[in-house]
């Protein structure tokens, strides 16, 4: 059974936190925030469970009480939410209004945790954690003064996260400090170059690619827009070169091998110098490698390269649209380690459709033979502007698993393989409510997912949908220049998206 939850508010307030706490106990609900003066709740559906926010002025001057209530509307709503029976629950708590927001904002989340915990009778792995970046939190405690063990129970009791995860954030948050502590966070940057195309899309991807077919004819006037505002990128950098280069996308080897020499070497020409750290290019989908263009690539300073299976099961790659073969990826692996590359990345996804522990283990399985130098274990997220959201209804039979269990075997996976985990993040409508988790070996960390994650070093974007990021104030300020998604106007506005990045980068360079 679908649920629809309407979470009904009498003022603007942190309805974005409120929403996503309701979201990591409830994933596959539909929630809708309204406003109890917008329309009469009469209106509601009779079946919708209803959740209420309020607050009531008290009799002291500055002291006002937030209820919460939750109403499943009937005994199925009421099953599928974990609760006991239909009753309203209801909490209540004395808050100080004068209190800094922050404050107030974390009494709410914490009473509406321990109320939906208590009445659901689950713990969440990450407490009331909505946000993405636990490690930032980690790092923060520790930049205060806190020992590993404060930071530990502070995080415990603060926000209810499990030791488990409170232990990976701290692992976490100190190989990052470690890497990057040699990284010119106030005057370098980073670049990535967005390459938007697949051979076909597949069903829970979010990162706005094409498929190659329909824009073959155009890849050749994208890369010429490309090179126009990677050139302008350099200028009005003054000259400056990056740290670390990353060309994702899409599936950057989607490309031909004429169209790879002509994009790397435009970027080893204009962006590559010794203070280059780390330069990575996604060859994600196996179906797009090939033995010569994996020789493309290592005529240039490519040292890092990314063979994402996903899964190394044939049903679920059919059914999630990879139009690949297991021994494709296979084949691409083996290539790649063939061509001499020594740093190559596998990114794969828990919790897709159909898949549970037999499934992820006989992936694992073929992970350990094939032993990458680092490992990307994604949780599925279910994101609005994916086909999987779209076609939800029709794999609702499907499971969506994601356990503490196959979170376990995953990491004794990339323990197997010498590999320790260096960045994390969380996403909205995640499954099980985990994180997503990079672990490496020794050297062979990807710097720009820590930087991009953590915001510590200002990343420019070229390509369509590419964000720049420019950080200033050590990570305190956070300006966003974003580039076009739709692919036709990305290929006819560079001139105004060239000028808004002129602007943030001045401000920038100026800082
Ligand atoms: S390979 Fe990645 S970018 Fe391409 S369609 Fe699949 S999920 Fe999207």
């Amino acid at each position: 059974m679908h649920v629809r939850i309407t979470l009904w508010f009498d003022r603007h307030v942190f309805e974005y936190d409120i929403y996503s706490l309701l979201k990591a106990f409830w994933p596959g609900a539909d929630i809708t925030i309204r406003y109890t003066d917008e329309t009469e709740k009469e209106e509601q559906q009779a079946e919708e469970t209803v959740c209420e926010l309020y607050y009531a002025p008290g009799e002291e001057p500055y002291t006002e009480t937030v209820r919460f209530h939750l109403v499943p509307g009937s005994a199925e709503a009421a099953e599928t939410l974990g609760l006991s029976g239909c009753g309203a629950i209801t909490a209540a708590v004395e808050t100080d209004t004068r209190s800094d927001k922050i404050i107030l904002k974390n009494q709410v989340k914490e009473l509406i945790y321990r109320t939906l915990s208590e009445q659901t009778h689950r713990q969440l792995p990450w407490g009331d954690l909505t946000g993405i970046r636990p490690v930032k939190l980690m790092s923060g405690l520790l930049q205060e003064g806190k020992t590993d063990e404060e930071a530990l129970a502070f995080m415990q009791k603060t926000w209810f996260v499990s030791r488990k995860k409170a232990q990976l954030a701290l692992q976490t948050a100190k190989r990052e400090e470690a890497l990057l502590k040699d990284i010119r966070t106030e005057d370098g940057y980073s670049l990535y170059i967005g390459i938007p195309f697949c051979p076909s899309i597949c069903l829970y991807c979010s990162f706005g690619s094409h498929p190659l077919a329909v824009w073959k004819k155009k890849t050749d006037t994208y890369l010429d827009v490309l090179e126009t505002e990677l050139k302008s990128v350099y200028d009005l950098m003054e000259g400056r070169r990056p740290d670390t280069i990353y060309i994702g996308g899409g599936t950057p080897t989607s490309l031909t091998e004429a169209q790879l020499e002509r994009l790397l070497t435009t970027v080893t020409d204009t962006f590559v110098s010794d203070a280059l750290r780390e330069f990575t290019v996604e060859a994600g989908r196996p179906d797009t490698i090939t033995k010569e263009k994996l020789q493309v690539l290592r005529q240039f300073p490519v040292d890092r390269i990314s063979v994402n299976p996903q899964t190394m099961n044939q049903e679920t790659l059919d059914r999630i649209g990879r139009k690949h073969t297991v021994e494709e990826i296979r084949t691409a692996f083996a290539a790649a380690r063939d061509a001499g590359f020594t740093n190559i990345n596998m990114d794969l996804i828990v919790g897709l459709p159909g898949e549970g522990e037999k499934e992820v283990d006989r992936t694992l399985e073929e992970i350990r033979k094939l032993s990458p130098d680092s490992l990307t274990v994604h949780s599925l997220a279910l994101k609005r502007a994916t086909r999987l959201h779209l076609f939800r209804d029709a794999y609702e039979e499907e499971s969506f698993v994601n356990s503490e269990r196959i979170m376990d075997m995953t990491e004794a996976c990339a323990t197997d393989l010498g590999m320790t985990p260096y960045y994390l993040y969380r996403q909205k409508n995640i499954a099980g409510n985990f994180e997503n988790v990079g672990y490496a070996r020794e050297g062979k960390a990807c710097l720009y997912n820590i930087l991009i994650m953590e915001q510590r070093q200002t990343i420019l974007g070229a390509g369509s949908g590419a964000s720049t990021k420019l950080i200033h104030e050590n990570g305190t300020r956070v300006d966003r220049v974003e580039n076009v998604k739709d692919l036709q106007q990305y290929l006819t506005r560079i001139e105004e998206m060239t000028e808004r990045k002129r602007k943030g980068i001045a401000a920038f360079l100026n800082g």
